[in-house]
């Protein structure tokens, strides 16, 4: 963990992608001192808040179902993955009724690949335009969250990672409070921090890999 810490920009946060792994391998990373978990399934998420310390920073990474949305608000740190206006109107009504203000990313999709969620552009000029505006009292939008496509071409991965930095530069200068880029994960972290990503997700390079 060290190793990913030490590449970080000084306010940067490393999370721990711990899906599919178990409680005493998170324990274990928490006592070396890591504190941001993340997890893609409510059900992991929340069985594993429940058995794990309270000092832990939950981070829900993952496609998320409207339904699902009040199990994880009473606790969740950051919601890395709004992709639509259902999924932010559902969160915010959840924060009003745990009287929380529950910090987001709207996640842009930046892939060429077909399958990845996100927000096309245009879809997230709309939502942003409407987050502007107050609709969600209960959400505070900290940011941005993007994937890759999954390819060994460097040149298109941070080119797809350039394109998020611009659209989160352009965010900053239109609202406070804009502080998280996250992107990056084990495969292209170096890619990620070079074009100005401060949050990534590692899961594999922590914990091994996953079956
Ligand atoms: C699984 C996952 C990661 C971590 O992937 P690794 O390749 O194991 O580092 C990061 N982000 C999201 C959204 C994920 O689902």
């Amino acid at each position: 963990m060290e190793h990913y810490r030490r590449l970080l920009p000084p306010d940067g946060i490393l999370v721990a992608v711990s899906k599919t792994k178990p409680p005493e391998l998170i324990r274990q990373a928490y006592d070396c001192g890591q504190r941001d978990f993340g997890e893609n399934k409510v059900q992991e998420l929340r069985a594993k808040h429940e058995v794990l310390p309270p000092g832990i920073r939950w981070h829900m990474i993952g496609h998320l179902q409207t339904n699902k949305v009040k199990y994880i608000a009473p606790f969740v740190w950051l919601i890395h993955s709004v992709d639509r206006e259902k999924l932010l109107r559902e969160i915010d009504r959840q924060a009003a009724k745990h009287g929380r203000v529950i910090p987001v990313l709207f996640q842009v999709k930046i892939a060429r690949e077909e399958t990845k969620f996100g927000l096309s552009e245009a879809e997230y000029r709309d939502l942003t335009e409407k987050y502007k505006a107050g609709r969600f009292p209960h959400v505070e939008l900290r940011g941005l969250m993007g994937m890759a496509s999954n390819t060994p071409d460097k040149t298109q991965v941070r080119g797809e990672f350039a394109r998020l930095k611009a659209l989160f530069d352009e965010l900053r200068r239109e609202l406070p409070r804009i502080d998280y880029l996250s992107m990056g994960m084990t495969g292209d972290y170096e890619e990620a921090l070079a074009e100005g990503a401060n949050i990534i997700r590692i899961g594999s390079g922590i914990f091994g890999a996953r079956n």
